[in-house]
């Protein structure tokens, strides 16, 4: 199954994928992980990167085009997988059926995560991230053992850049300015089914199953 994940920062897009992987071997392909691992290396395409997210704005298309395409080309998700956070425009959105295309394949169904915007900030806000591996908690919803150290490897937490206030509202707005076009493409396209995503991450879970054990 070749899956879309469309919904708000804060959503649950990538905890949905997460468990997704986890639960049908289903790999979580999500332009944001690669974006900031490539920051965290260096690389030229992080220090590019960087320069966007920290102010919560979108990477240009060509870059992210050209990065989806090599992840798309590797064996690993020859059997399906979850985009989370691609497309996030109408050329992405575009760019994204001609490369499935040319492999004789296509999307499946794109799912729209909907919460309210008291979620969003509530849900980020808490967040944190091991500075190992990407390891995720909550303050509130999921604290870890001890305070400030990842259950999984015992490195720090640290808050994500983007996830400061005045960067988060300016993600919500970029998200809202971009997404409308890029759903009506799924929806024209019959593609497109909307989820709850309020309340907690097993909740949500067992709403997504519904959702895409529909015919
Ligand atoms: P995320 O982890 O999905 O919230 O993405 C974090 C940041 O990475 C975004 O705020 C953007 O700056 C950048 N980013 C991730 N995916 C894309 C994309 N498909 N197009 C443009 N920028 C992206």
């Amino acid at each position: 199954m070749n899956l879309i994940f469309f919904g708000p920062p804060g959503g649950g897009k990538g905890t949905q994928a997460r468990l997704l992987a986890a639960r049908r071997g289903l790999p979580q392909v999500a332009t944001g992980d690669i974006l900031r691992e490539a920051g965290a290396a260096g690389t030229p395409l992080g220090r590019e990167a960087r320069r966007y997210m920290d102010t919560g704005d979108l990477v240009p298309d060509a870059v992210m085009i050209g990065l989806m395409q090599e992840r798309l080309a590797r064996p690993d998700v020859r059997a399906g997988f979850v985009l989370d956070g691609f497309p996030r425009t109408l050329p992405q959105a575009e760019a994204l059926e001609a490369v499935l295309a040319a492999m004789e394949r296509r999307i499946d169904r794109a799912v729209e995560f909907r919460v309210g915007e008291e979620t969003v900030i509530r849900r980020l806000g808490g967040r944190r991230v091991c500075q190992a591996a990407g390891h995720i908690s909550h303050v509130e919803f999921a604290p870890p053992r001890v305070e400030g150290i990842c259950d999984v490897d015992g490195s720090p937490l640290l808050q994500r850049e983007d996830d400061r206030p005045e960067v988060i509202r300016r993600r919500m707005e970029v998200y809202r300015n971009e997404i409308p076009p890029v759903l009506d493409f799924y929806r024209v396209r019959a593609l497109l089914v909307a989820l709850d995503a309020e309340g907690d991450e097993e909740a949500v879970y067992a709403r997504l199953e519904e959702t895409l054990a529909r015919p």
